[in-house]
């Protein structure tokens, strides 16, 4: 996993900087009627017919990604997963992307095209337009920056400021998945450093893996709730670890919330490896992040239109902001969530 197997290199200054960015995009296909004019011009044109959302996130090597393990074919997966899931979060549909780069000269040409080779397999399956960016150097490594933009109706955008008391909490998929991935691939990376020809087998832990190396965000959801014809009060996804999305949701909308630890979603692969690693597997899916799921509140009128659907499980209900926002353990006793992962989990966002 951690050797080069791409002998090949084209150094970037062979191509210049409008050489590379003409042979990293050619291929990429405009498919929405509202982009009007992508790569080319100074700068993009396109055209919403409904309110237009924006978003933008930053991949930093060394902070937020490491080429030692994160193929660059799934950091360029990622990095437009990453925002996605920002689109989706706000109950809008994605269309348009731009990818901006900084690289040191440490990378061949070989190396963006495994990049890009991910931004556009991204693009295609989440059907985005790749309408622009920009290309510099670095003095050391590589940094990301993805734009996304999307559309929805006015009235269907989703808030992190419209959940009430007495709403349901709800959770798409499984947590802890990415973090515990991330475990596993970190110490595959120290036992690889002390022996080079040690292959390791990563099989038992696959899904927890691919959770890391690449996640998925999850437009499917947003659909599903317009067939079942829910439309959630407030939404947020999970990028920092539930406790601290919990939170934003709280503050924002100035409720408390009770969750409960027996309905938060694990994977049989998850608590296993937590076994292993002698984490507390509520901890991770508390505060691990990288999840990439949705977590949204809906009125109790709702719950019927979505009890019983395998991607979604209600994991608790907002309560007056006076009572605050706590875990109910599975011993039943109340504790006080707080954001602790940010700090002493994790070394970055
Ligand atoms: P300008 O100098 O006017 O900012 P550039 O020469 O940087 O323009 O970019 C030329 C075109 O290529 C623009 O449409 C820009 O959006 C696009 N572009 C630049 N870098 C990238 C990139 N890394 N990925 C995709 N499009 C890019
Ligand atoms: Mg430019």
């Amino acid at each position: 996993m951690l050797e080069d197997k791409n002998p090949q290199r084209t150094s970037l200054e062979q191509l210049g900087e409008f050489g590379l960015i003409d042979h990293l995009t050619k291929n990429f296909e405009i498919k929405h009627k509202s982009t009007l004019k992508g790569i080319g011009d100074d700068a993009a044109v396109f055209d919403h017919k409904q309110q237009t959302v924006l978003t933008t996130d930053f991949l930093i090597e060394g902070v937020h990604f490491d080429l030692s393990y994160m193929p660059l074919k799934h950091l360029g997966y990622k990095a437009v997963m990453v925002n996605l899931s920002d689109v989706y979060a706000m109950n809008a549909k994605a269309t348009q992307i731009t990818v901006s780069l900084a690289v040191s000269n440490r990378f061949p040409l070989e190396a963006l095209e495994e990049l890009y080779a991910g931004i556009a397999l991204a693009s295609k399956v989440y059907n985005v337009d790749l309408i622009g960016g920009d290309t510099t150097t670095s003095t050391s490594g590589m940094l990301i920056s993805i734009t996304a933009i999307g559309e929805a109706k006015k009235e269907e955008i989703t808030y992190r400021s419209g959940a009430k008391p007495n709403d349901l909490l709800v959770v798409s998929g499984d947590l802890g998945a990415a973090y515990m991935g991330l475990q596993v691939l970190e110490r595959e990376k120290e036992v690889f450093k002390v022996n080079p020809n040690n292959q390791p087998d990563l099989s038992p832990y696959s899904y927890i893996v691919e959770r890391q190396l690449k996640p998925e965000a999850r437009k499917d959801i947003a659909e599903l709730l317009k067939q079942l014809d829910v439309l959630p009060t407030a939404m947020i996804d999970i990028s920092d670890g539930l406790s601290s999305e919990i939170l934003h949701l709280c503050k924002n909308s100035k409720v408390g919330c009770n969750l409960f630890e027996e309905k938060i979603p694990l994977d049989p692969t998850v608590i296993t490896t937590c076994e292993e690693f002698n984490i507390d597997s509520t901890m991770v899916a508390l505060s691990g992040g990288e999840d990439y799921e949705l977590l949204f509140t809906i009125a109790q009128n709702d719950f019927d239109k979505i009890k019983g659907n395998p991607n979604l499980t209600v994991i608790g209900h907002m309560t007056e902001a006076s009572e605050g926002a706590h875990l109910v353990t599975r011993a039943n006793t109340k504790i006080e969530l707080t954001a602790q992962g940010w700090n002493s989990f994790k070394s970055n966002d």
